[in-house]
C-alpha cells in the first residue's frame, strides 16, 4: 500500500464524519436525529464535488460518476428520512431504486477507471477479481439469498436479491481496481475502503432486517456513516487527481494479495461448512449453488497459486541467469568458449578491453590465429589436451596473445572441459591478463640480480655466471674463463668533491664503456661502489684477457663529460684466468688481489694475477701492524731530493720523501707504506712528524722544502695548526715551505679545500699540485684554487725522449700550467739529457730527477745545498740562506763519497746518489747541472 497518509483536508473530513457519526449514535432516536445521518452523506457529496472542482482529477468522468452515484445514495437516505418523518415504513420504498442506482453508478465509476487505464491483457487481475467476487457471492448468497429460497417469488424477493447482487458488484469493482493497481494512493485507499464498508454494511443490514434485529442508530448505521466519511475524504485528498497507476506484473503477487486470495478461497468454504451443519436436511439442496461457487473459487485460487509458484520459479531462474550473464559481462577476466578445434564460439566483452578486439568479429576464428607466433603450437597442444581430459576437468596454462595495437599480452588460461555439456559444448576458458604481473615479476628479479645504477649484473648474478662458466669449463677445457676486477682510482675524490650526482654519472659512463669493450657472451658487473668486474668466456687467444683489460683502461681514459667538466677516469685492473682447479670464490679473490697489486704498483694499470701476490696480500696485513710502531722506533726517516734551477744548474731546495727502514725486510718504499698509513689513519701523526723534520731541515740548511701531504692529512681538522706550529718551532719563513697535494686530494670536498688553501696562502705557505696531469681534474676546475707550483708528472717527462707525441703532451702541460698562472713549474723524474734539454727548450724552469740527483740522506743534502748556496752567492744569484740559530755551519766537505755514476747507479744499494755524481761523471761528459751552471 502507498506509504502516503491522507492530507489534512481529507483527515478533517474523516474527523468531521467521525464526530457526526458519534453525535448520531449518541443522539436520542428522534426523526430529527436522522438529519445528522443525511448531513454526513451531504458532506461526503459536497466534499466529492469540491474535490473535483479544486483538484481537477485525471479521471474526471469516474469522479463525476462517483459524485452522481453518491448523490443518488444520499437522495435515497433523504427519501428514507422523509418517510420516517412521515411515519411510513421506508423499507421497500422509493428509496430503494435511488440506493441501487447510486451503488451501480459507483461500481461503474470504478469500471470506467479500469477501462481508462488498463491497456493490456491483465488476465491475472481478472482471475483474482473473480476469486474475490465468487467468495463475496458465496457469503452474500448464504447470508441473504439462501434463506429466501423456497419463498414466493415476488417484488419483495427481487428487491431483496438485488441488494446483495449490487453489493457483490461493488466488491467486484473494487477488487478489479485494486488488483490492477501499481500502488494505492490515499485517495484510492479511502474510496475503495469506503465502498467496501458500504457494501459490507449493506449486506449486514440485509441480514439484520431479515432477522428483525436492525435498529436505527445502531452499529450498521455507524458503518454506513464511516463509509460516507471515507468516500468524502477520498475526494478531498490531492492524490485523487492522479492518474491511476496500473501494475504491469500480473502473475506476481505481493503478500497482501496472497492473504486476500487465501482468505477468499477459505472463507466461503468455512461458511458453507457452518451452513451445512446448521441447515436442516431439505434446505441443504439450496446449498448446491454456493457449494459450486465455492468449488469454483477454490479451483481458481489453486490455479492462481500454481501460476504464482511457477512465476516465482522462472523469475528466480531468470535472475540467476541475469546474474551469471552480468558476471561474465563485467568480469575483468576474459571468459570465452572455444570448440574442441580451438575455434572461438564466444568471448566476453573483456576480450575487447584486454586485446582491443571485438568479440563478435572473432567468433568462428581460431584462437591460435591471434596467438604470439612462438606460442601457436603450445596453445594448440594445450587446447587439445584440455579437450581430451575428463568432463569438467580443468587445466591451466599460459599463452601470449596479440592485441590490435601490436602489443603482446600474456594470459593465464584456465580451460574447463565442457564438451559434454549440451549448452556449452566446448572448452570454457577463463583468461586472466597477467602481462603486468609478469612484467613486475621480471622487474623484481632483474632488480634482484642487477645494479640499479648501471643496469649491469650485480655481485650475486656475477658470481652465478662465474659458477656456470667454471662448470662449462670442466666439461669443455677449450672454454676459457677469465675474470677482471676493475677499480677506479681515487673515485672517492669525485664523489666527495663533485657530489654523488656526478659520481653516479661517472659510474654509469664507466659501465657503458666497459660493456663496449666486451663480446656479447661476456658479463660486466658492478660489485659495489667503484668496483666493477668482467667475466670473459669462450675460446680466447692467450693473453686476450689482458688485452681487453688494457682496452678498458684506454676507453676509460677518454674524458667523460660530467656536469660542466670532463673527467678522465683512471682505473686499476686485476686479471685472473681460471685453471683446472679454480673455484668461483678463489677466482674472484685472485682477481681482487691482482687488482690490488695494480693499485699498489702505481695505479692506472693492469696486473695479471700471480700466486706470489697472495703472499703479498697477507704481507700487507703484517706491514700494517709493523707500521704502527715504525715512527716511534725511528724506522722512518726523511730523505731529500734536490730541486734544481734548470737555468743556473743550482739547487734551490728539495722535496722531502719518507723512507721506512724495516728491521727485517729492509727499505720499504713509500708507495707501499703510505697507502697503508692512509688507510689506518697513521698518516696524520706520521705526516706531522715528516713536516716538522722537513721544516727544521730547511731552516738549518737553507733553500726551500716541499712536503707531500696526503688527502687524509689535509682533511684532518688539526692540519692548519700543525703547519703553523711546525713553521714556528723551526722558525722557517712560510714562503720556504711548499705543500705538495695531488689533484685528487684537491678535489675532495672542494669547498673545505678552498678554505684551507686560502689559509695556507694567507700565512705565506706555497702550494704545489703534485703529479700534475694524472688525476681527474680539469683545468677549469684547478683554476678555482690559486696554486703556486705545478709539478709535471714524471710520466710526461718520460715521454720527452724524442717522440713527437710526448713533446706535444709536455707542451700542453706547460701551457696548462701557464694558464694556471703559477709562478713555478717543476718537472719531475728527469732521467735523461734529452729530457732535460727538451724541458729547457720548453721553458721549464725547475726540475728534479735521478739525472740531477737521487733523494739524499739528510746530511748529504745539507752539504750539497751549502755548496750550491755558496756558488749562487758567488754568481750573484738570490739565495735562500739557512736560518742561523747559532749552530756551526756544516762543512761542505762532509758530502758523502759519490756512489757509482748515474744513470747506471744502483739505487737499490741503499746508497743515496748525489748531484755530484751527475756533475762529475767523466764518462758521460759534463753533467747537466754543471753545464747549466757554466752558462
Ligand atoms: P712524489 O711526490 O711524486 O715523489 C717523487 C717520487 O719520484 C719519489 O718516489 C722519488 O724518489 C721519485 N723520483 C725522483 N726522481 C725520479 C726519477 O728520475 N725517476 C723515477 N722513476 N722516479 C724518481 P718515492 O720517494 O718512492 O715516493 C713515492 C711517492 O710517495 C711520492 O711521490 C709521494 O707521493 C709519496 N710520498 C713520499 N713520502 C711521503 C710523505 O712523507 N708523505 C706523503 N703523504 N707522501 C709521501
Ligand atoms: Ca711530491
Ligand atoms: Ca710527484
Amino acid at each position: 500500500m502507498d506509504q502516503r497518509a491522507p492530507n489534512r483536508f481529507a483527515t478533517a473530513i474523516l474527523i468531521l464524519g467521525g464526530i457526526l457519526t458519534i453525535g448520531y449514535a449518541l443522539a436520542p432516536r428522534t426523526s430529527s436525529s436522522e438529519a445528522i445521518y443525511v448531513a454526513v452523506g451531504v458532506v461526503a457529496v459536497l466534499a466529492t464535488v469540491g474535490g473535483i472542482v479544486v483538484h481537477r482529477p485525471h479521471h474526471l468522468l469516474c469522479w463525476v460518476i462517483q459524485a452522481v452515484g453518491l448523490s443518488s445514495i444520499v437522495v435515497g437516505d433523504a427519501l428514507w428520512w422523509q418517510q420516517l418523518v412521515a411515519g411510513e415504513d421506508p423499507t421497500r420504498s422509493i428509496a430503494d431504486p435511488a440506493y441501487l442506482l447510486g451503488a451501480l453508478l459507483i461500481a461503474l465509476g470504478f469500471v470506467v477507471r479500469v477501462r481508462e487505464t488498463v491497456r493490456f491483457r491483465d488476465l491475472f487481475a481478472r482471475v483474482d477479481t473473480a476469486i474475490v467476487t465468487l467468495a463475496g457471492g458465496v457469503v452474500a448468497w448464504i447470508a441473504v439469498v439462501e434463506p429466501l429460497v423456497g419463498g414466493d417469488v415476488d417484488a419483495d424477493l427481487l428487491w431483496a436479491v438485488a441488494y446483495p447482487v449490487v453489493d457483490v458488484i461493488l466488491l467486484a469493482a473494487v477488487a478489479r481496481l485494486l488488483f490492477c493497481s501499481e500502488r494505492t494512493s490515499p485517495s484510492t485507499f479511502l474510496l475503495a475502503g469506503g465502498i467496501l464498508l458500504f457494501a459490507g454494511a449493506d449486506l449486514w443490514f440485509q441480514v439484520a432486517e431479515r432477522l428483525g434485529t436492525y435498529a436505527e442508530g445502531g452499529p450498521i448505521d455507524l458503518v454506513f456513516l464511516l463509509a460516507y466519511a471515507s468516500m468524502g475524504a477520498a475526494a478531498v485528498d490531492p492524490s485523487m487527481a492522479e492518474e491511476h497507476q496500473v501494475t504491469s506484473v500480473g502473475e506476481q503477487i505481493g503478500r497482501r494479495r496472497m492473504l486476500v486470495l487465501g482468505a477468499a478461497a477459505v472463507l466461503p468454504l468455512g461458511i458453507l461448512l457452518v451452513e451445512v451443519v446448521r441447515v436442516e436436511e431439505p434446505r441443504r439442496t439450496a446449498l448446491v449453488v454456493p457449494a459450486l461457487a465455492t468449488l469454483a473459487t477454490f479451483v481458481l485460487a489453486l490455479v492462481r497459486m500454481t501460476t504464482v509458484v511457477r512465476s516465482v520459479e522462472s523469475h528466480t531462474a531468470r535472475a540467476g541467469e541475469d546474474r551469471f550473464e552480468a558476471l561474465v559481462k563485467h568480469s575483468s577476466d576474459v571468459i570465452g568458449v572455444v570448440d574442441s578445434e580451438g575455434m572461438i564460439r564466444y568471448m566476453s566483452p573483456a576480450f575487447r578491453t584486454a586485446l582491443g578486439r571485438s568479440p563478435d568479429d572473432h567468433v568462428h576464428t581460431a584462437l591460435r590465429s591471434i596467438a604470439h607466433p612462438d606460442d601457436v603450437s603450445t596453445l594448440t597442444t594445450h587446447l587439445y589436451q584440455a579437450a581430451t581430459r575428463p568432463a569438467h576437468a580443468t587445466s591451466r596454462f599460459e599463452t601470449r596473445l596479440l592485441a590490435t595495437d601490436g602489443s603482446i599480452r600474456e594470459f593465464e588460461v584456465v580451460a574447463a572441459n565442457l564438451v559434454a555439456n549440451e549448452v556449452v559444448d566446448g572448452l570454457a576458458l577463463t583468461m586472466r591478463d597477467i602481462t603486468d604481473r609478469k612484467a613486475l615479476a621480471a622487474e623484481l628479479s632483474h632488480q634482484a640480480f642487477h645494479d640499479s645504477l648501471t643496469g649491469l649484473a650485480n655481485r650475486a648474478l656475477f658470481a652465478d655466471r662465474v659458477d656456470h662458466a667454471l662448470h662449462r669449463r670442466r666439461r669443455d677445457p677449450d672454454c676459457d674463463v677469465a675474470v677482471l676486477f676493475v677499480d677506479l682510482d681515487d673515485f672517492k675524490a669525485v664523489n666527495d668533491g663533485l657530489g654523488h650526482g656526478a659520481g653516479d654519472a661517472l659510474l654509469r659512463a664507466v659501465g657503458e664503456r666497459i660493456v663496449r669493450c666486451l663480446r656479447i657472451g661476456d658479463t660486466a658487473a658492478r660489485l659495489g661502489g667503484d668496483e666493477f668486474a668482467v667475466l670473459l668466456e669462450d675460446d680466447r687467444a692467450p693473453g686476450e684477457a689482458t688485452t681487453i683489460a688494457n682496452r678498458i683502461l684506454e676507453a676509460l681514459h677518454v674524458p667523460v663529460p660530467v656536469g660542466d667538466m670532463d673527467l678522465g677516469v683512471v682505473a686499476s685492473i686485476g686479471v685472473t684466468v681460471a685453471t683446472s682447479g679454480s673455484s668461483t670464490v678463489g677466482l674472484l679473490r685472485d682477481a681482487d688481489i691482482a687488482m690490488y697489486e695494480a693499485k699498489r704498483t702505481g695505479k692506472g694499470r693492469v696486473c695479471v694475477f700471480d700466486p706470489a701476490m697472495r703472499d703479498l696480500a697477507s704481507d700487507r696485513l703484517s706491514l700494517q701492524t709493523d707500521l704502527s710502531t715504525a715512527v716511534e722506533t725511528g724506522q722512518i726517516r726523511v730523505v731529500y731530493q734536490p730541486i734544481v734551477d734548470l737555468e743556473t744548474g743550482l739547487v734551490r731546495g728539495a722535496e722531502a720523501l719518507s723512507r721506512w727502514a724495516h728491521p727485517e725486510r729492509g727499505d720499504i718504499p713509500p708507495d707501499v707504506f703510505i697507502p697503508i698509513a692512509e688507510q689506518t689513519g697513521l698518516i696524520v701523526p706520521m705526516g706531522e712528524w715528516t713536516l716538522r723534520q722537513a721544516c727544521n731541515q730547511a731552516a738549518r740548511t737553507g733553500g726551500t722544502v716541499g712536503v707531500n701531504v696526503s688527502g687524509v692529512q689535509f682533511a684532518a681538522p688539526t692540519f692548519l695548526d700543525t703547519v703553523a706550529d711546525a713553521l714556528r718551532v723551526a722558525q722557517l719563513p712560510p714562503s720556504r715551505l711548499t705543500v705538495e697535494i695531488t689533484e685528487t686530494a684537491l678535489m675532495a670536498d672542494t669547498d673545505a679545500t678552498a678554505v684551507i688553501l686560502d689559509h695556507l696562502r694567507d700565512v705565506g705557505v706555497r702550494i704545489a699540485i703534485d703529479d700534475f696531469g694524472t688525476g681527474y681534474c680539469s683545468l677549469a676546475y684547478l683554476q678555482r684554487f690559486a696554486v703556486d707550483v705545478v709539478k709535471i708528472d714524471k710520466a710526461f717527462v718520460a715521454e720527452l725522449d724524442g717522440a713527437s707525441k710526448g713533446d706535444r703532451l709536455a707542451r700542453t702541460i706547460m701551457q696548462m700550467a701557464d694558464s694556471l698562472e703559477v709562478t713555478t713549474v717543476v718537472a719531475e723524474g728527469i732521467e735523461t739529457e734529452a729530457q732535460l734539454a727538451r724541458l729547457r727548450d720548453l721553458g721549464c724552469r725547475y726540475g728534479q730527477g735521478y739525472l740531477l740527483s737521487r733523494p739524499l740522506e739528510r746530511d748529504a743534502y745539507h752539504g750539497l745545498l751549502r755548496t750550491h748556496l755558496d756558488e749562487a752567492r758567488a754568481a750573484g744569484v738570490e739565495v735562500l740562506a739557512p736560518i742561523v740559530r747559532g749552530e756551526p755551519p756544516v762543512d761542505p766537505t762532509s758530502v758523502p763519497t759519490p756512489a757509482p755514476a748515474f744513470p747506471g747507479g744502483p739505487a737499490a744499494t741503499g746508497h743515496p746518489d748525489t748531484l755530484a755524481e751527475a756533475l762529475d761523471t767523466s764518462a758521460l761528459g759534463p753533467g747537466p747541472v754543471s753545464s747549466v751552471g757554466s752558462r
